[in-house]
């Protein structure tokens, strides 16, 4: 590499280090080290189809993998014999493989899911070449009960998929797994498939609760998870759990064609299982829960003090998305807010520190007062 390249290489990665410590509008977090990692970049690190099949190549990461899919199985406290997932390249992919076991399973059904549903849900319907109903939301972003159950009741004499969000993108609304049941009882339908969207609040909610509403105790038939989010990784990574005795099933129509892979893509990032494993092992439960309870209080804070210095600033219960009025452009741009429509978050995610807010708020301040001035000047 000459002298230019490598320059150029240097300043990149001085760029990011400054882009990064303003970094709060999207949910990944920061500040993690995996340098004891560092010489499995050495190998082609792969893996090949379903981790709890062994296959001929052998540089893989299964034993690590199978590994994390029980960490995150307990978690989600799964059938601890029907137990079946993998490590997916994000919360997309895990979304789709677990519409796709659906769909396998219920062919004819109908996906429902809310407006604040991520794009990889609707994406992921369209490419299953799945139907749908569309389902509008509470103010807080959580799904409208009423309307799904008018809905349900509407489209009875057909199976449901239904896709629950556990902290939606905009607003980290999550939907109630239970109402949801109730929902289906009540309009007899007794052939349904519920889908847990749980990408960024799925890795921490567990652990502030011994009974969380949206696991496979209270009837999800799969979960989807990313691993760069709240846990943290330098690649794109998640978790997808779904019923092994589905898994099965879906598996066999495969095999009827000639393969036995069960997983969406070829080749798989074999460095990721060990990323997640080695962030479980090193952090376990309970550093992973005085995490979490860092980031709320964080958002507490941060909420009050836009509330207190007169911004219309909210939370959604056991949040760490802060939603506020959408400042001004250099803010959203300095900050990389997050935005639709009028609304933007910043999320306290590990790694923030609170200079960093207060640095934020300070912004925030500054440009309210420019705006009032601006105002005044215009009306005066
Ligand atoms: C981030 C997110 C996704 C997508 O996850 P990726 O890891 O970015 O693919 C899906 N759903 C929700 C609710 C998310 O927050």
């Amino acid at each position: 590499m000459n002298i230019l390249d490598r320059d150029r290489l240097t300043r990149y990665i001085e760029s990011l280090r400054a882009k990064a410590s303003t970094s709060i509008g999207y949910p990944f977090a920061q500040g993690f080290d995996y340098s004891e990692l560092y010489s499995l970049l050495t190998f082609p690190l792969i893996n090949l189809g379903d981790p709890f099949i062994e296959g001929n190549y052998g540089v893989n990461s299964f034993a690590f993998e199978t590994e994390v899919i029980s960490f995150f199985a307990d978690l989600f406290r799964a059938p601890k014999h029907d137990v079946s997932g993998y490590v997916t390249s994000g919360g997309s992919e895990s979304n789709l493989y677990s519409l796709y076991i659906a769909r396998e399973l219920l062919p004819d059904a109908l996906v429902y899911y809310s407006t604040a549903t991520h794009y990889s849900v609707p994406k992921s319907v369209r490419l299953l070449n799945m139907k749908s109903v569309l389902i509008p939301t509470s103010e807080n972003g959580e799904i409208d009960y009423a309307c799904l159950r008018h809905e349900l009741d509407k489209n009875n004499r057909q199976p449901a998929i239904i896709v629950a969000n556990i902290g939606t993108t905009m607003t980290e609304a999550k939907d109630d797994v239970p109402i949801i049941k109730q929902a289906l009882y009540e309009a007899k339908i007794t052939s349904h498939y519920i889908h847990c969207d749980s990408a960024l609040s799925g890795t921490y909610l567990p652990l502030l609760t011994s009974d969380p509403t949206f696991d496979f105790k209270h009837g999800a038939d799969s979960i989807a998870c990313s691993g760069h989010k709240f846990i943290g990784s330098p690649i794109p990574c998640g978790v997808v759990i779904v019923k092994k005795s589905n898994r099965d099933r879906v598996a066999e129509r495969i095999s009827y064609i000639g393969s036995i892979d069960t997983t969406i893509t070829g080749s798989r990032n074999g460095l990721n299982p060990v990323i997640l494993w080695y962030a479980i092992k090193t952090q376990a439960k309970d550093r992973l829960r005085e995490k979490a309870k860092v980031c709320l209080s964080l958002a507490s804070y941060t909420e009050n003090k836009l509330r207190d210095a007169g911004f219309d600033a909210w939370r959604n219960h056991q949040s760490i998305t802060v939603v506020f009025s959408k400042p001004g452009e250099l803010i959203c741009r300095k900050w990389q807010l997050a935005t639709q429509g009028e609304q933007a978050h910043l999320i306290c995610m590990p790694g923030i520190s609170i200079d960093t807010i207060d640095e934020f708020l300070r912004d925030m301040i500054k440009d309210k007062s420019v705006e009032n001035c601006e105002r005044r000047l215009t009306t005066a």
